[in-house]
């Protein structure tokens, strides 16, 4: 079976290479409520999204990022910088020697959780969460490190099918997961801009069923010049920002699975940039 559809998935079998996802998906519950609540109960939505899909070229081992939803990154970047963006990074990238302080399985990072009297610890010296977060904060957007399927499904698609929560997300992900991701924002409509990691990824469906339930033992990086690209990105969208007089906020508030920007937040950025 798993050969077939992974022939489907070679042969974009219908213009869709996320069969074999799909279809071991059905026995975890990320792929029961992806059916039960998006396929079956929008039928309509189901199928434009597919069209969508179908027109987007995904690349997920390539440097340039997949967009859904938008003819363009900066098309989408002038769109963010009005708000509505959140940028969200899998717990995979939390840093393992030394291990990150809030712990790996999780939506937690201390820098970001409103703590402002710890001193930093050493794994946040140079942990890419750190300055994801940073630089989200001066594009003004929310911070979100992503876990299992279904968290992602009630976090990020489950509100943009009710009525859209954000205006788009900037995400970094395996590059196993950018179709499903791709194929999941097409249906539900978020629109978003897709950067793959490059080393220490889930390659295949085990990998990625393990880490979706926490069993992760790499640690997971963009190639260095995507990782610039991602934040040069979020400096653009601060700069039309900026450039759009609109307002700066001073640190995060941590909300639910989010860390989301605030206007009153003192100490922790001063602390969060400290080194
Ligand atoms: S900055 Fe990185 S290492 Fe430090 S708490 Fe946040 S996620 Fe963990």
């Amino acid at each position: 079976m798993r050969n077939f559809l992974n022939r489907l998935d070679e042969t974009r079998f219908l213009g869709l290479d996320v069969w074999e996802f799909s279809w071991r998906s059905l026995a975890r519950r990320y792929g029961r409520w992806f059916l039960a609540s998006v396929v079956l109960r929008h039928p309509c939505r189901t199928l434009r999204g597919l069209r969508r899909y179908r027109r987007a070229k995904c690349r997920p081992r390539e440097e340039e990022p997949t967009v859904v939803g938008s003819p363009s990154v900066e098309s989408l970047r002038d769109q963010l910088a009005e708000g509505g963006l959140v940028v969200a990074t899998g717990f995979c990238q939390k840093p393992l020697d030394p291990p990150c302080p809030a712990g790996r399985f999780n939506h937690r990072c201390v820098v970001w959780s409103l703590n402002p009297r710890r001193e930093l610890p050493p794994a946040c010296r140079g942990c890419p969460i750190r300055e994801l977060g940073l630089k989200t904060l001066a594009a003004g957007g929310a911070l979100h490190i992503m876990t299992s399927a279904a968290d992602i499904a009630d976090d990020l698609f489950m509100p943009s099918l009710r009525h859209p929560r954000w205006r788009g997300a900037v995400l970094a992900i395996c590059p196993y997961s950018i179709p499903p991701f791709g194929l999941a924002m097409s249906i539900c409509g978020l629109h978003g801009i897709l950067f793959s990691y490059d080393r220490g990824d889930c390659r295949d469906y085990l990998a990625w069923a393990r880490a979706d339930e926490g069993d992760k033992p790499e640690q997971t990086f963009l190639a260095p010049s995507v990782h610039r690209r991602l934040l040069r990105l979020l400096e653009e969208i601060a700069e039309i920002r900026s450039a759009r007089k609109l307002p700066a906020y001073s640190g995060f508030h941590e909300e639910k699975d989010f860390y989301l920007p605030v206007w009153d937040a003192p100490g922790i950025v001063p602390r969060a940039q400290a080194d």
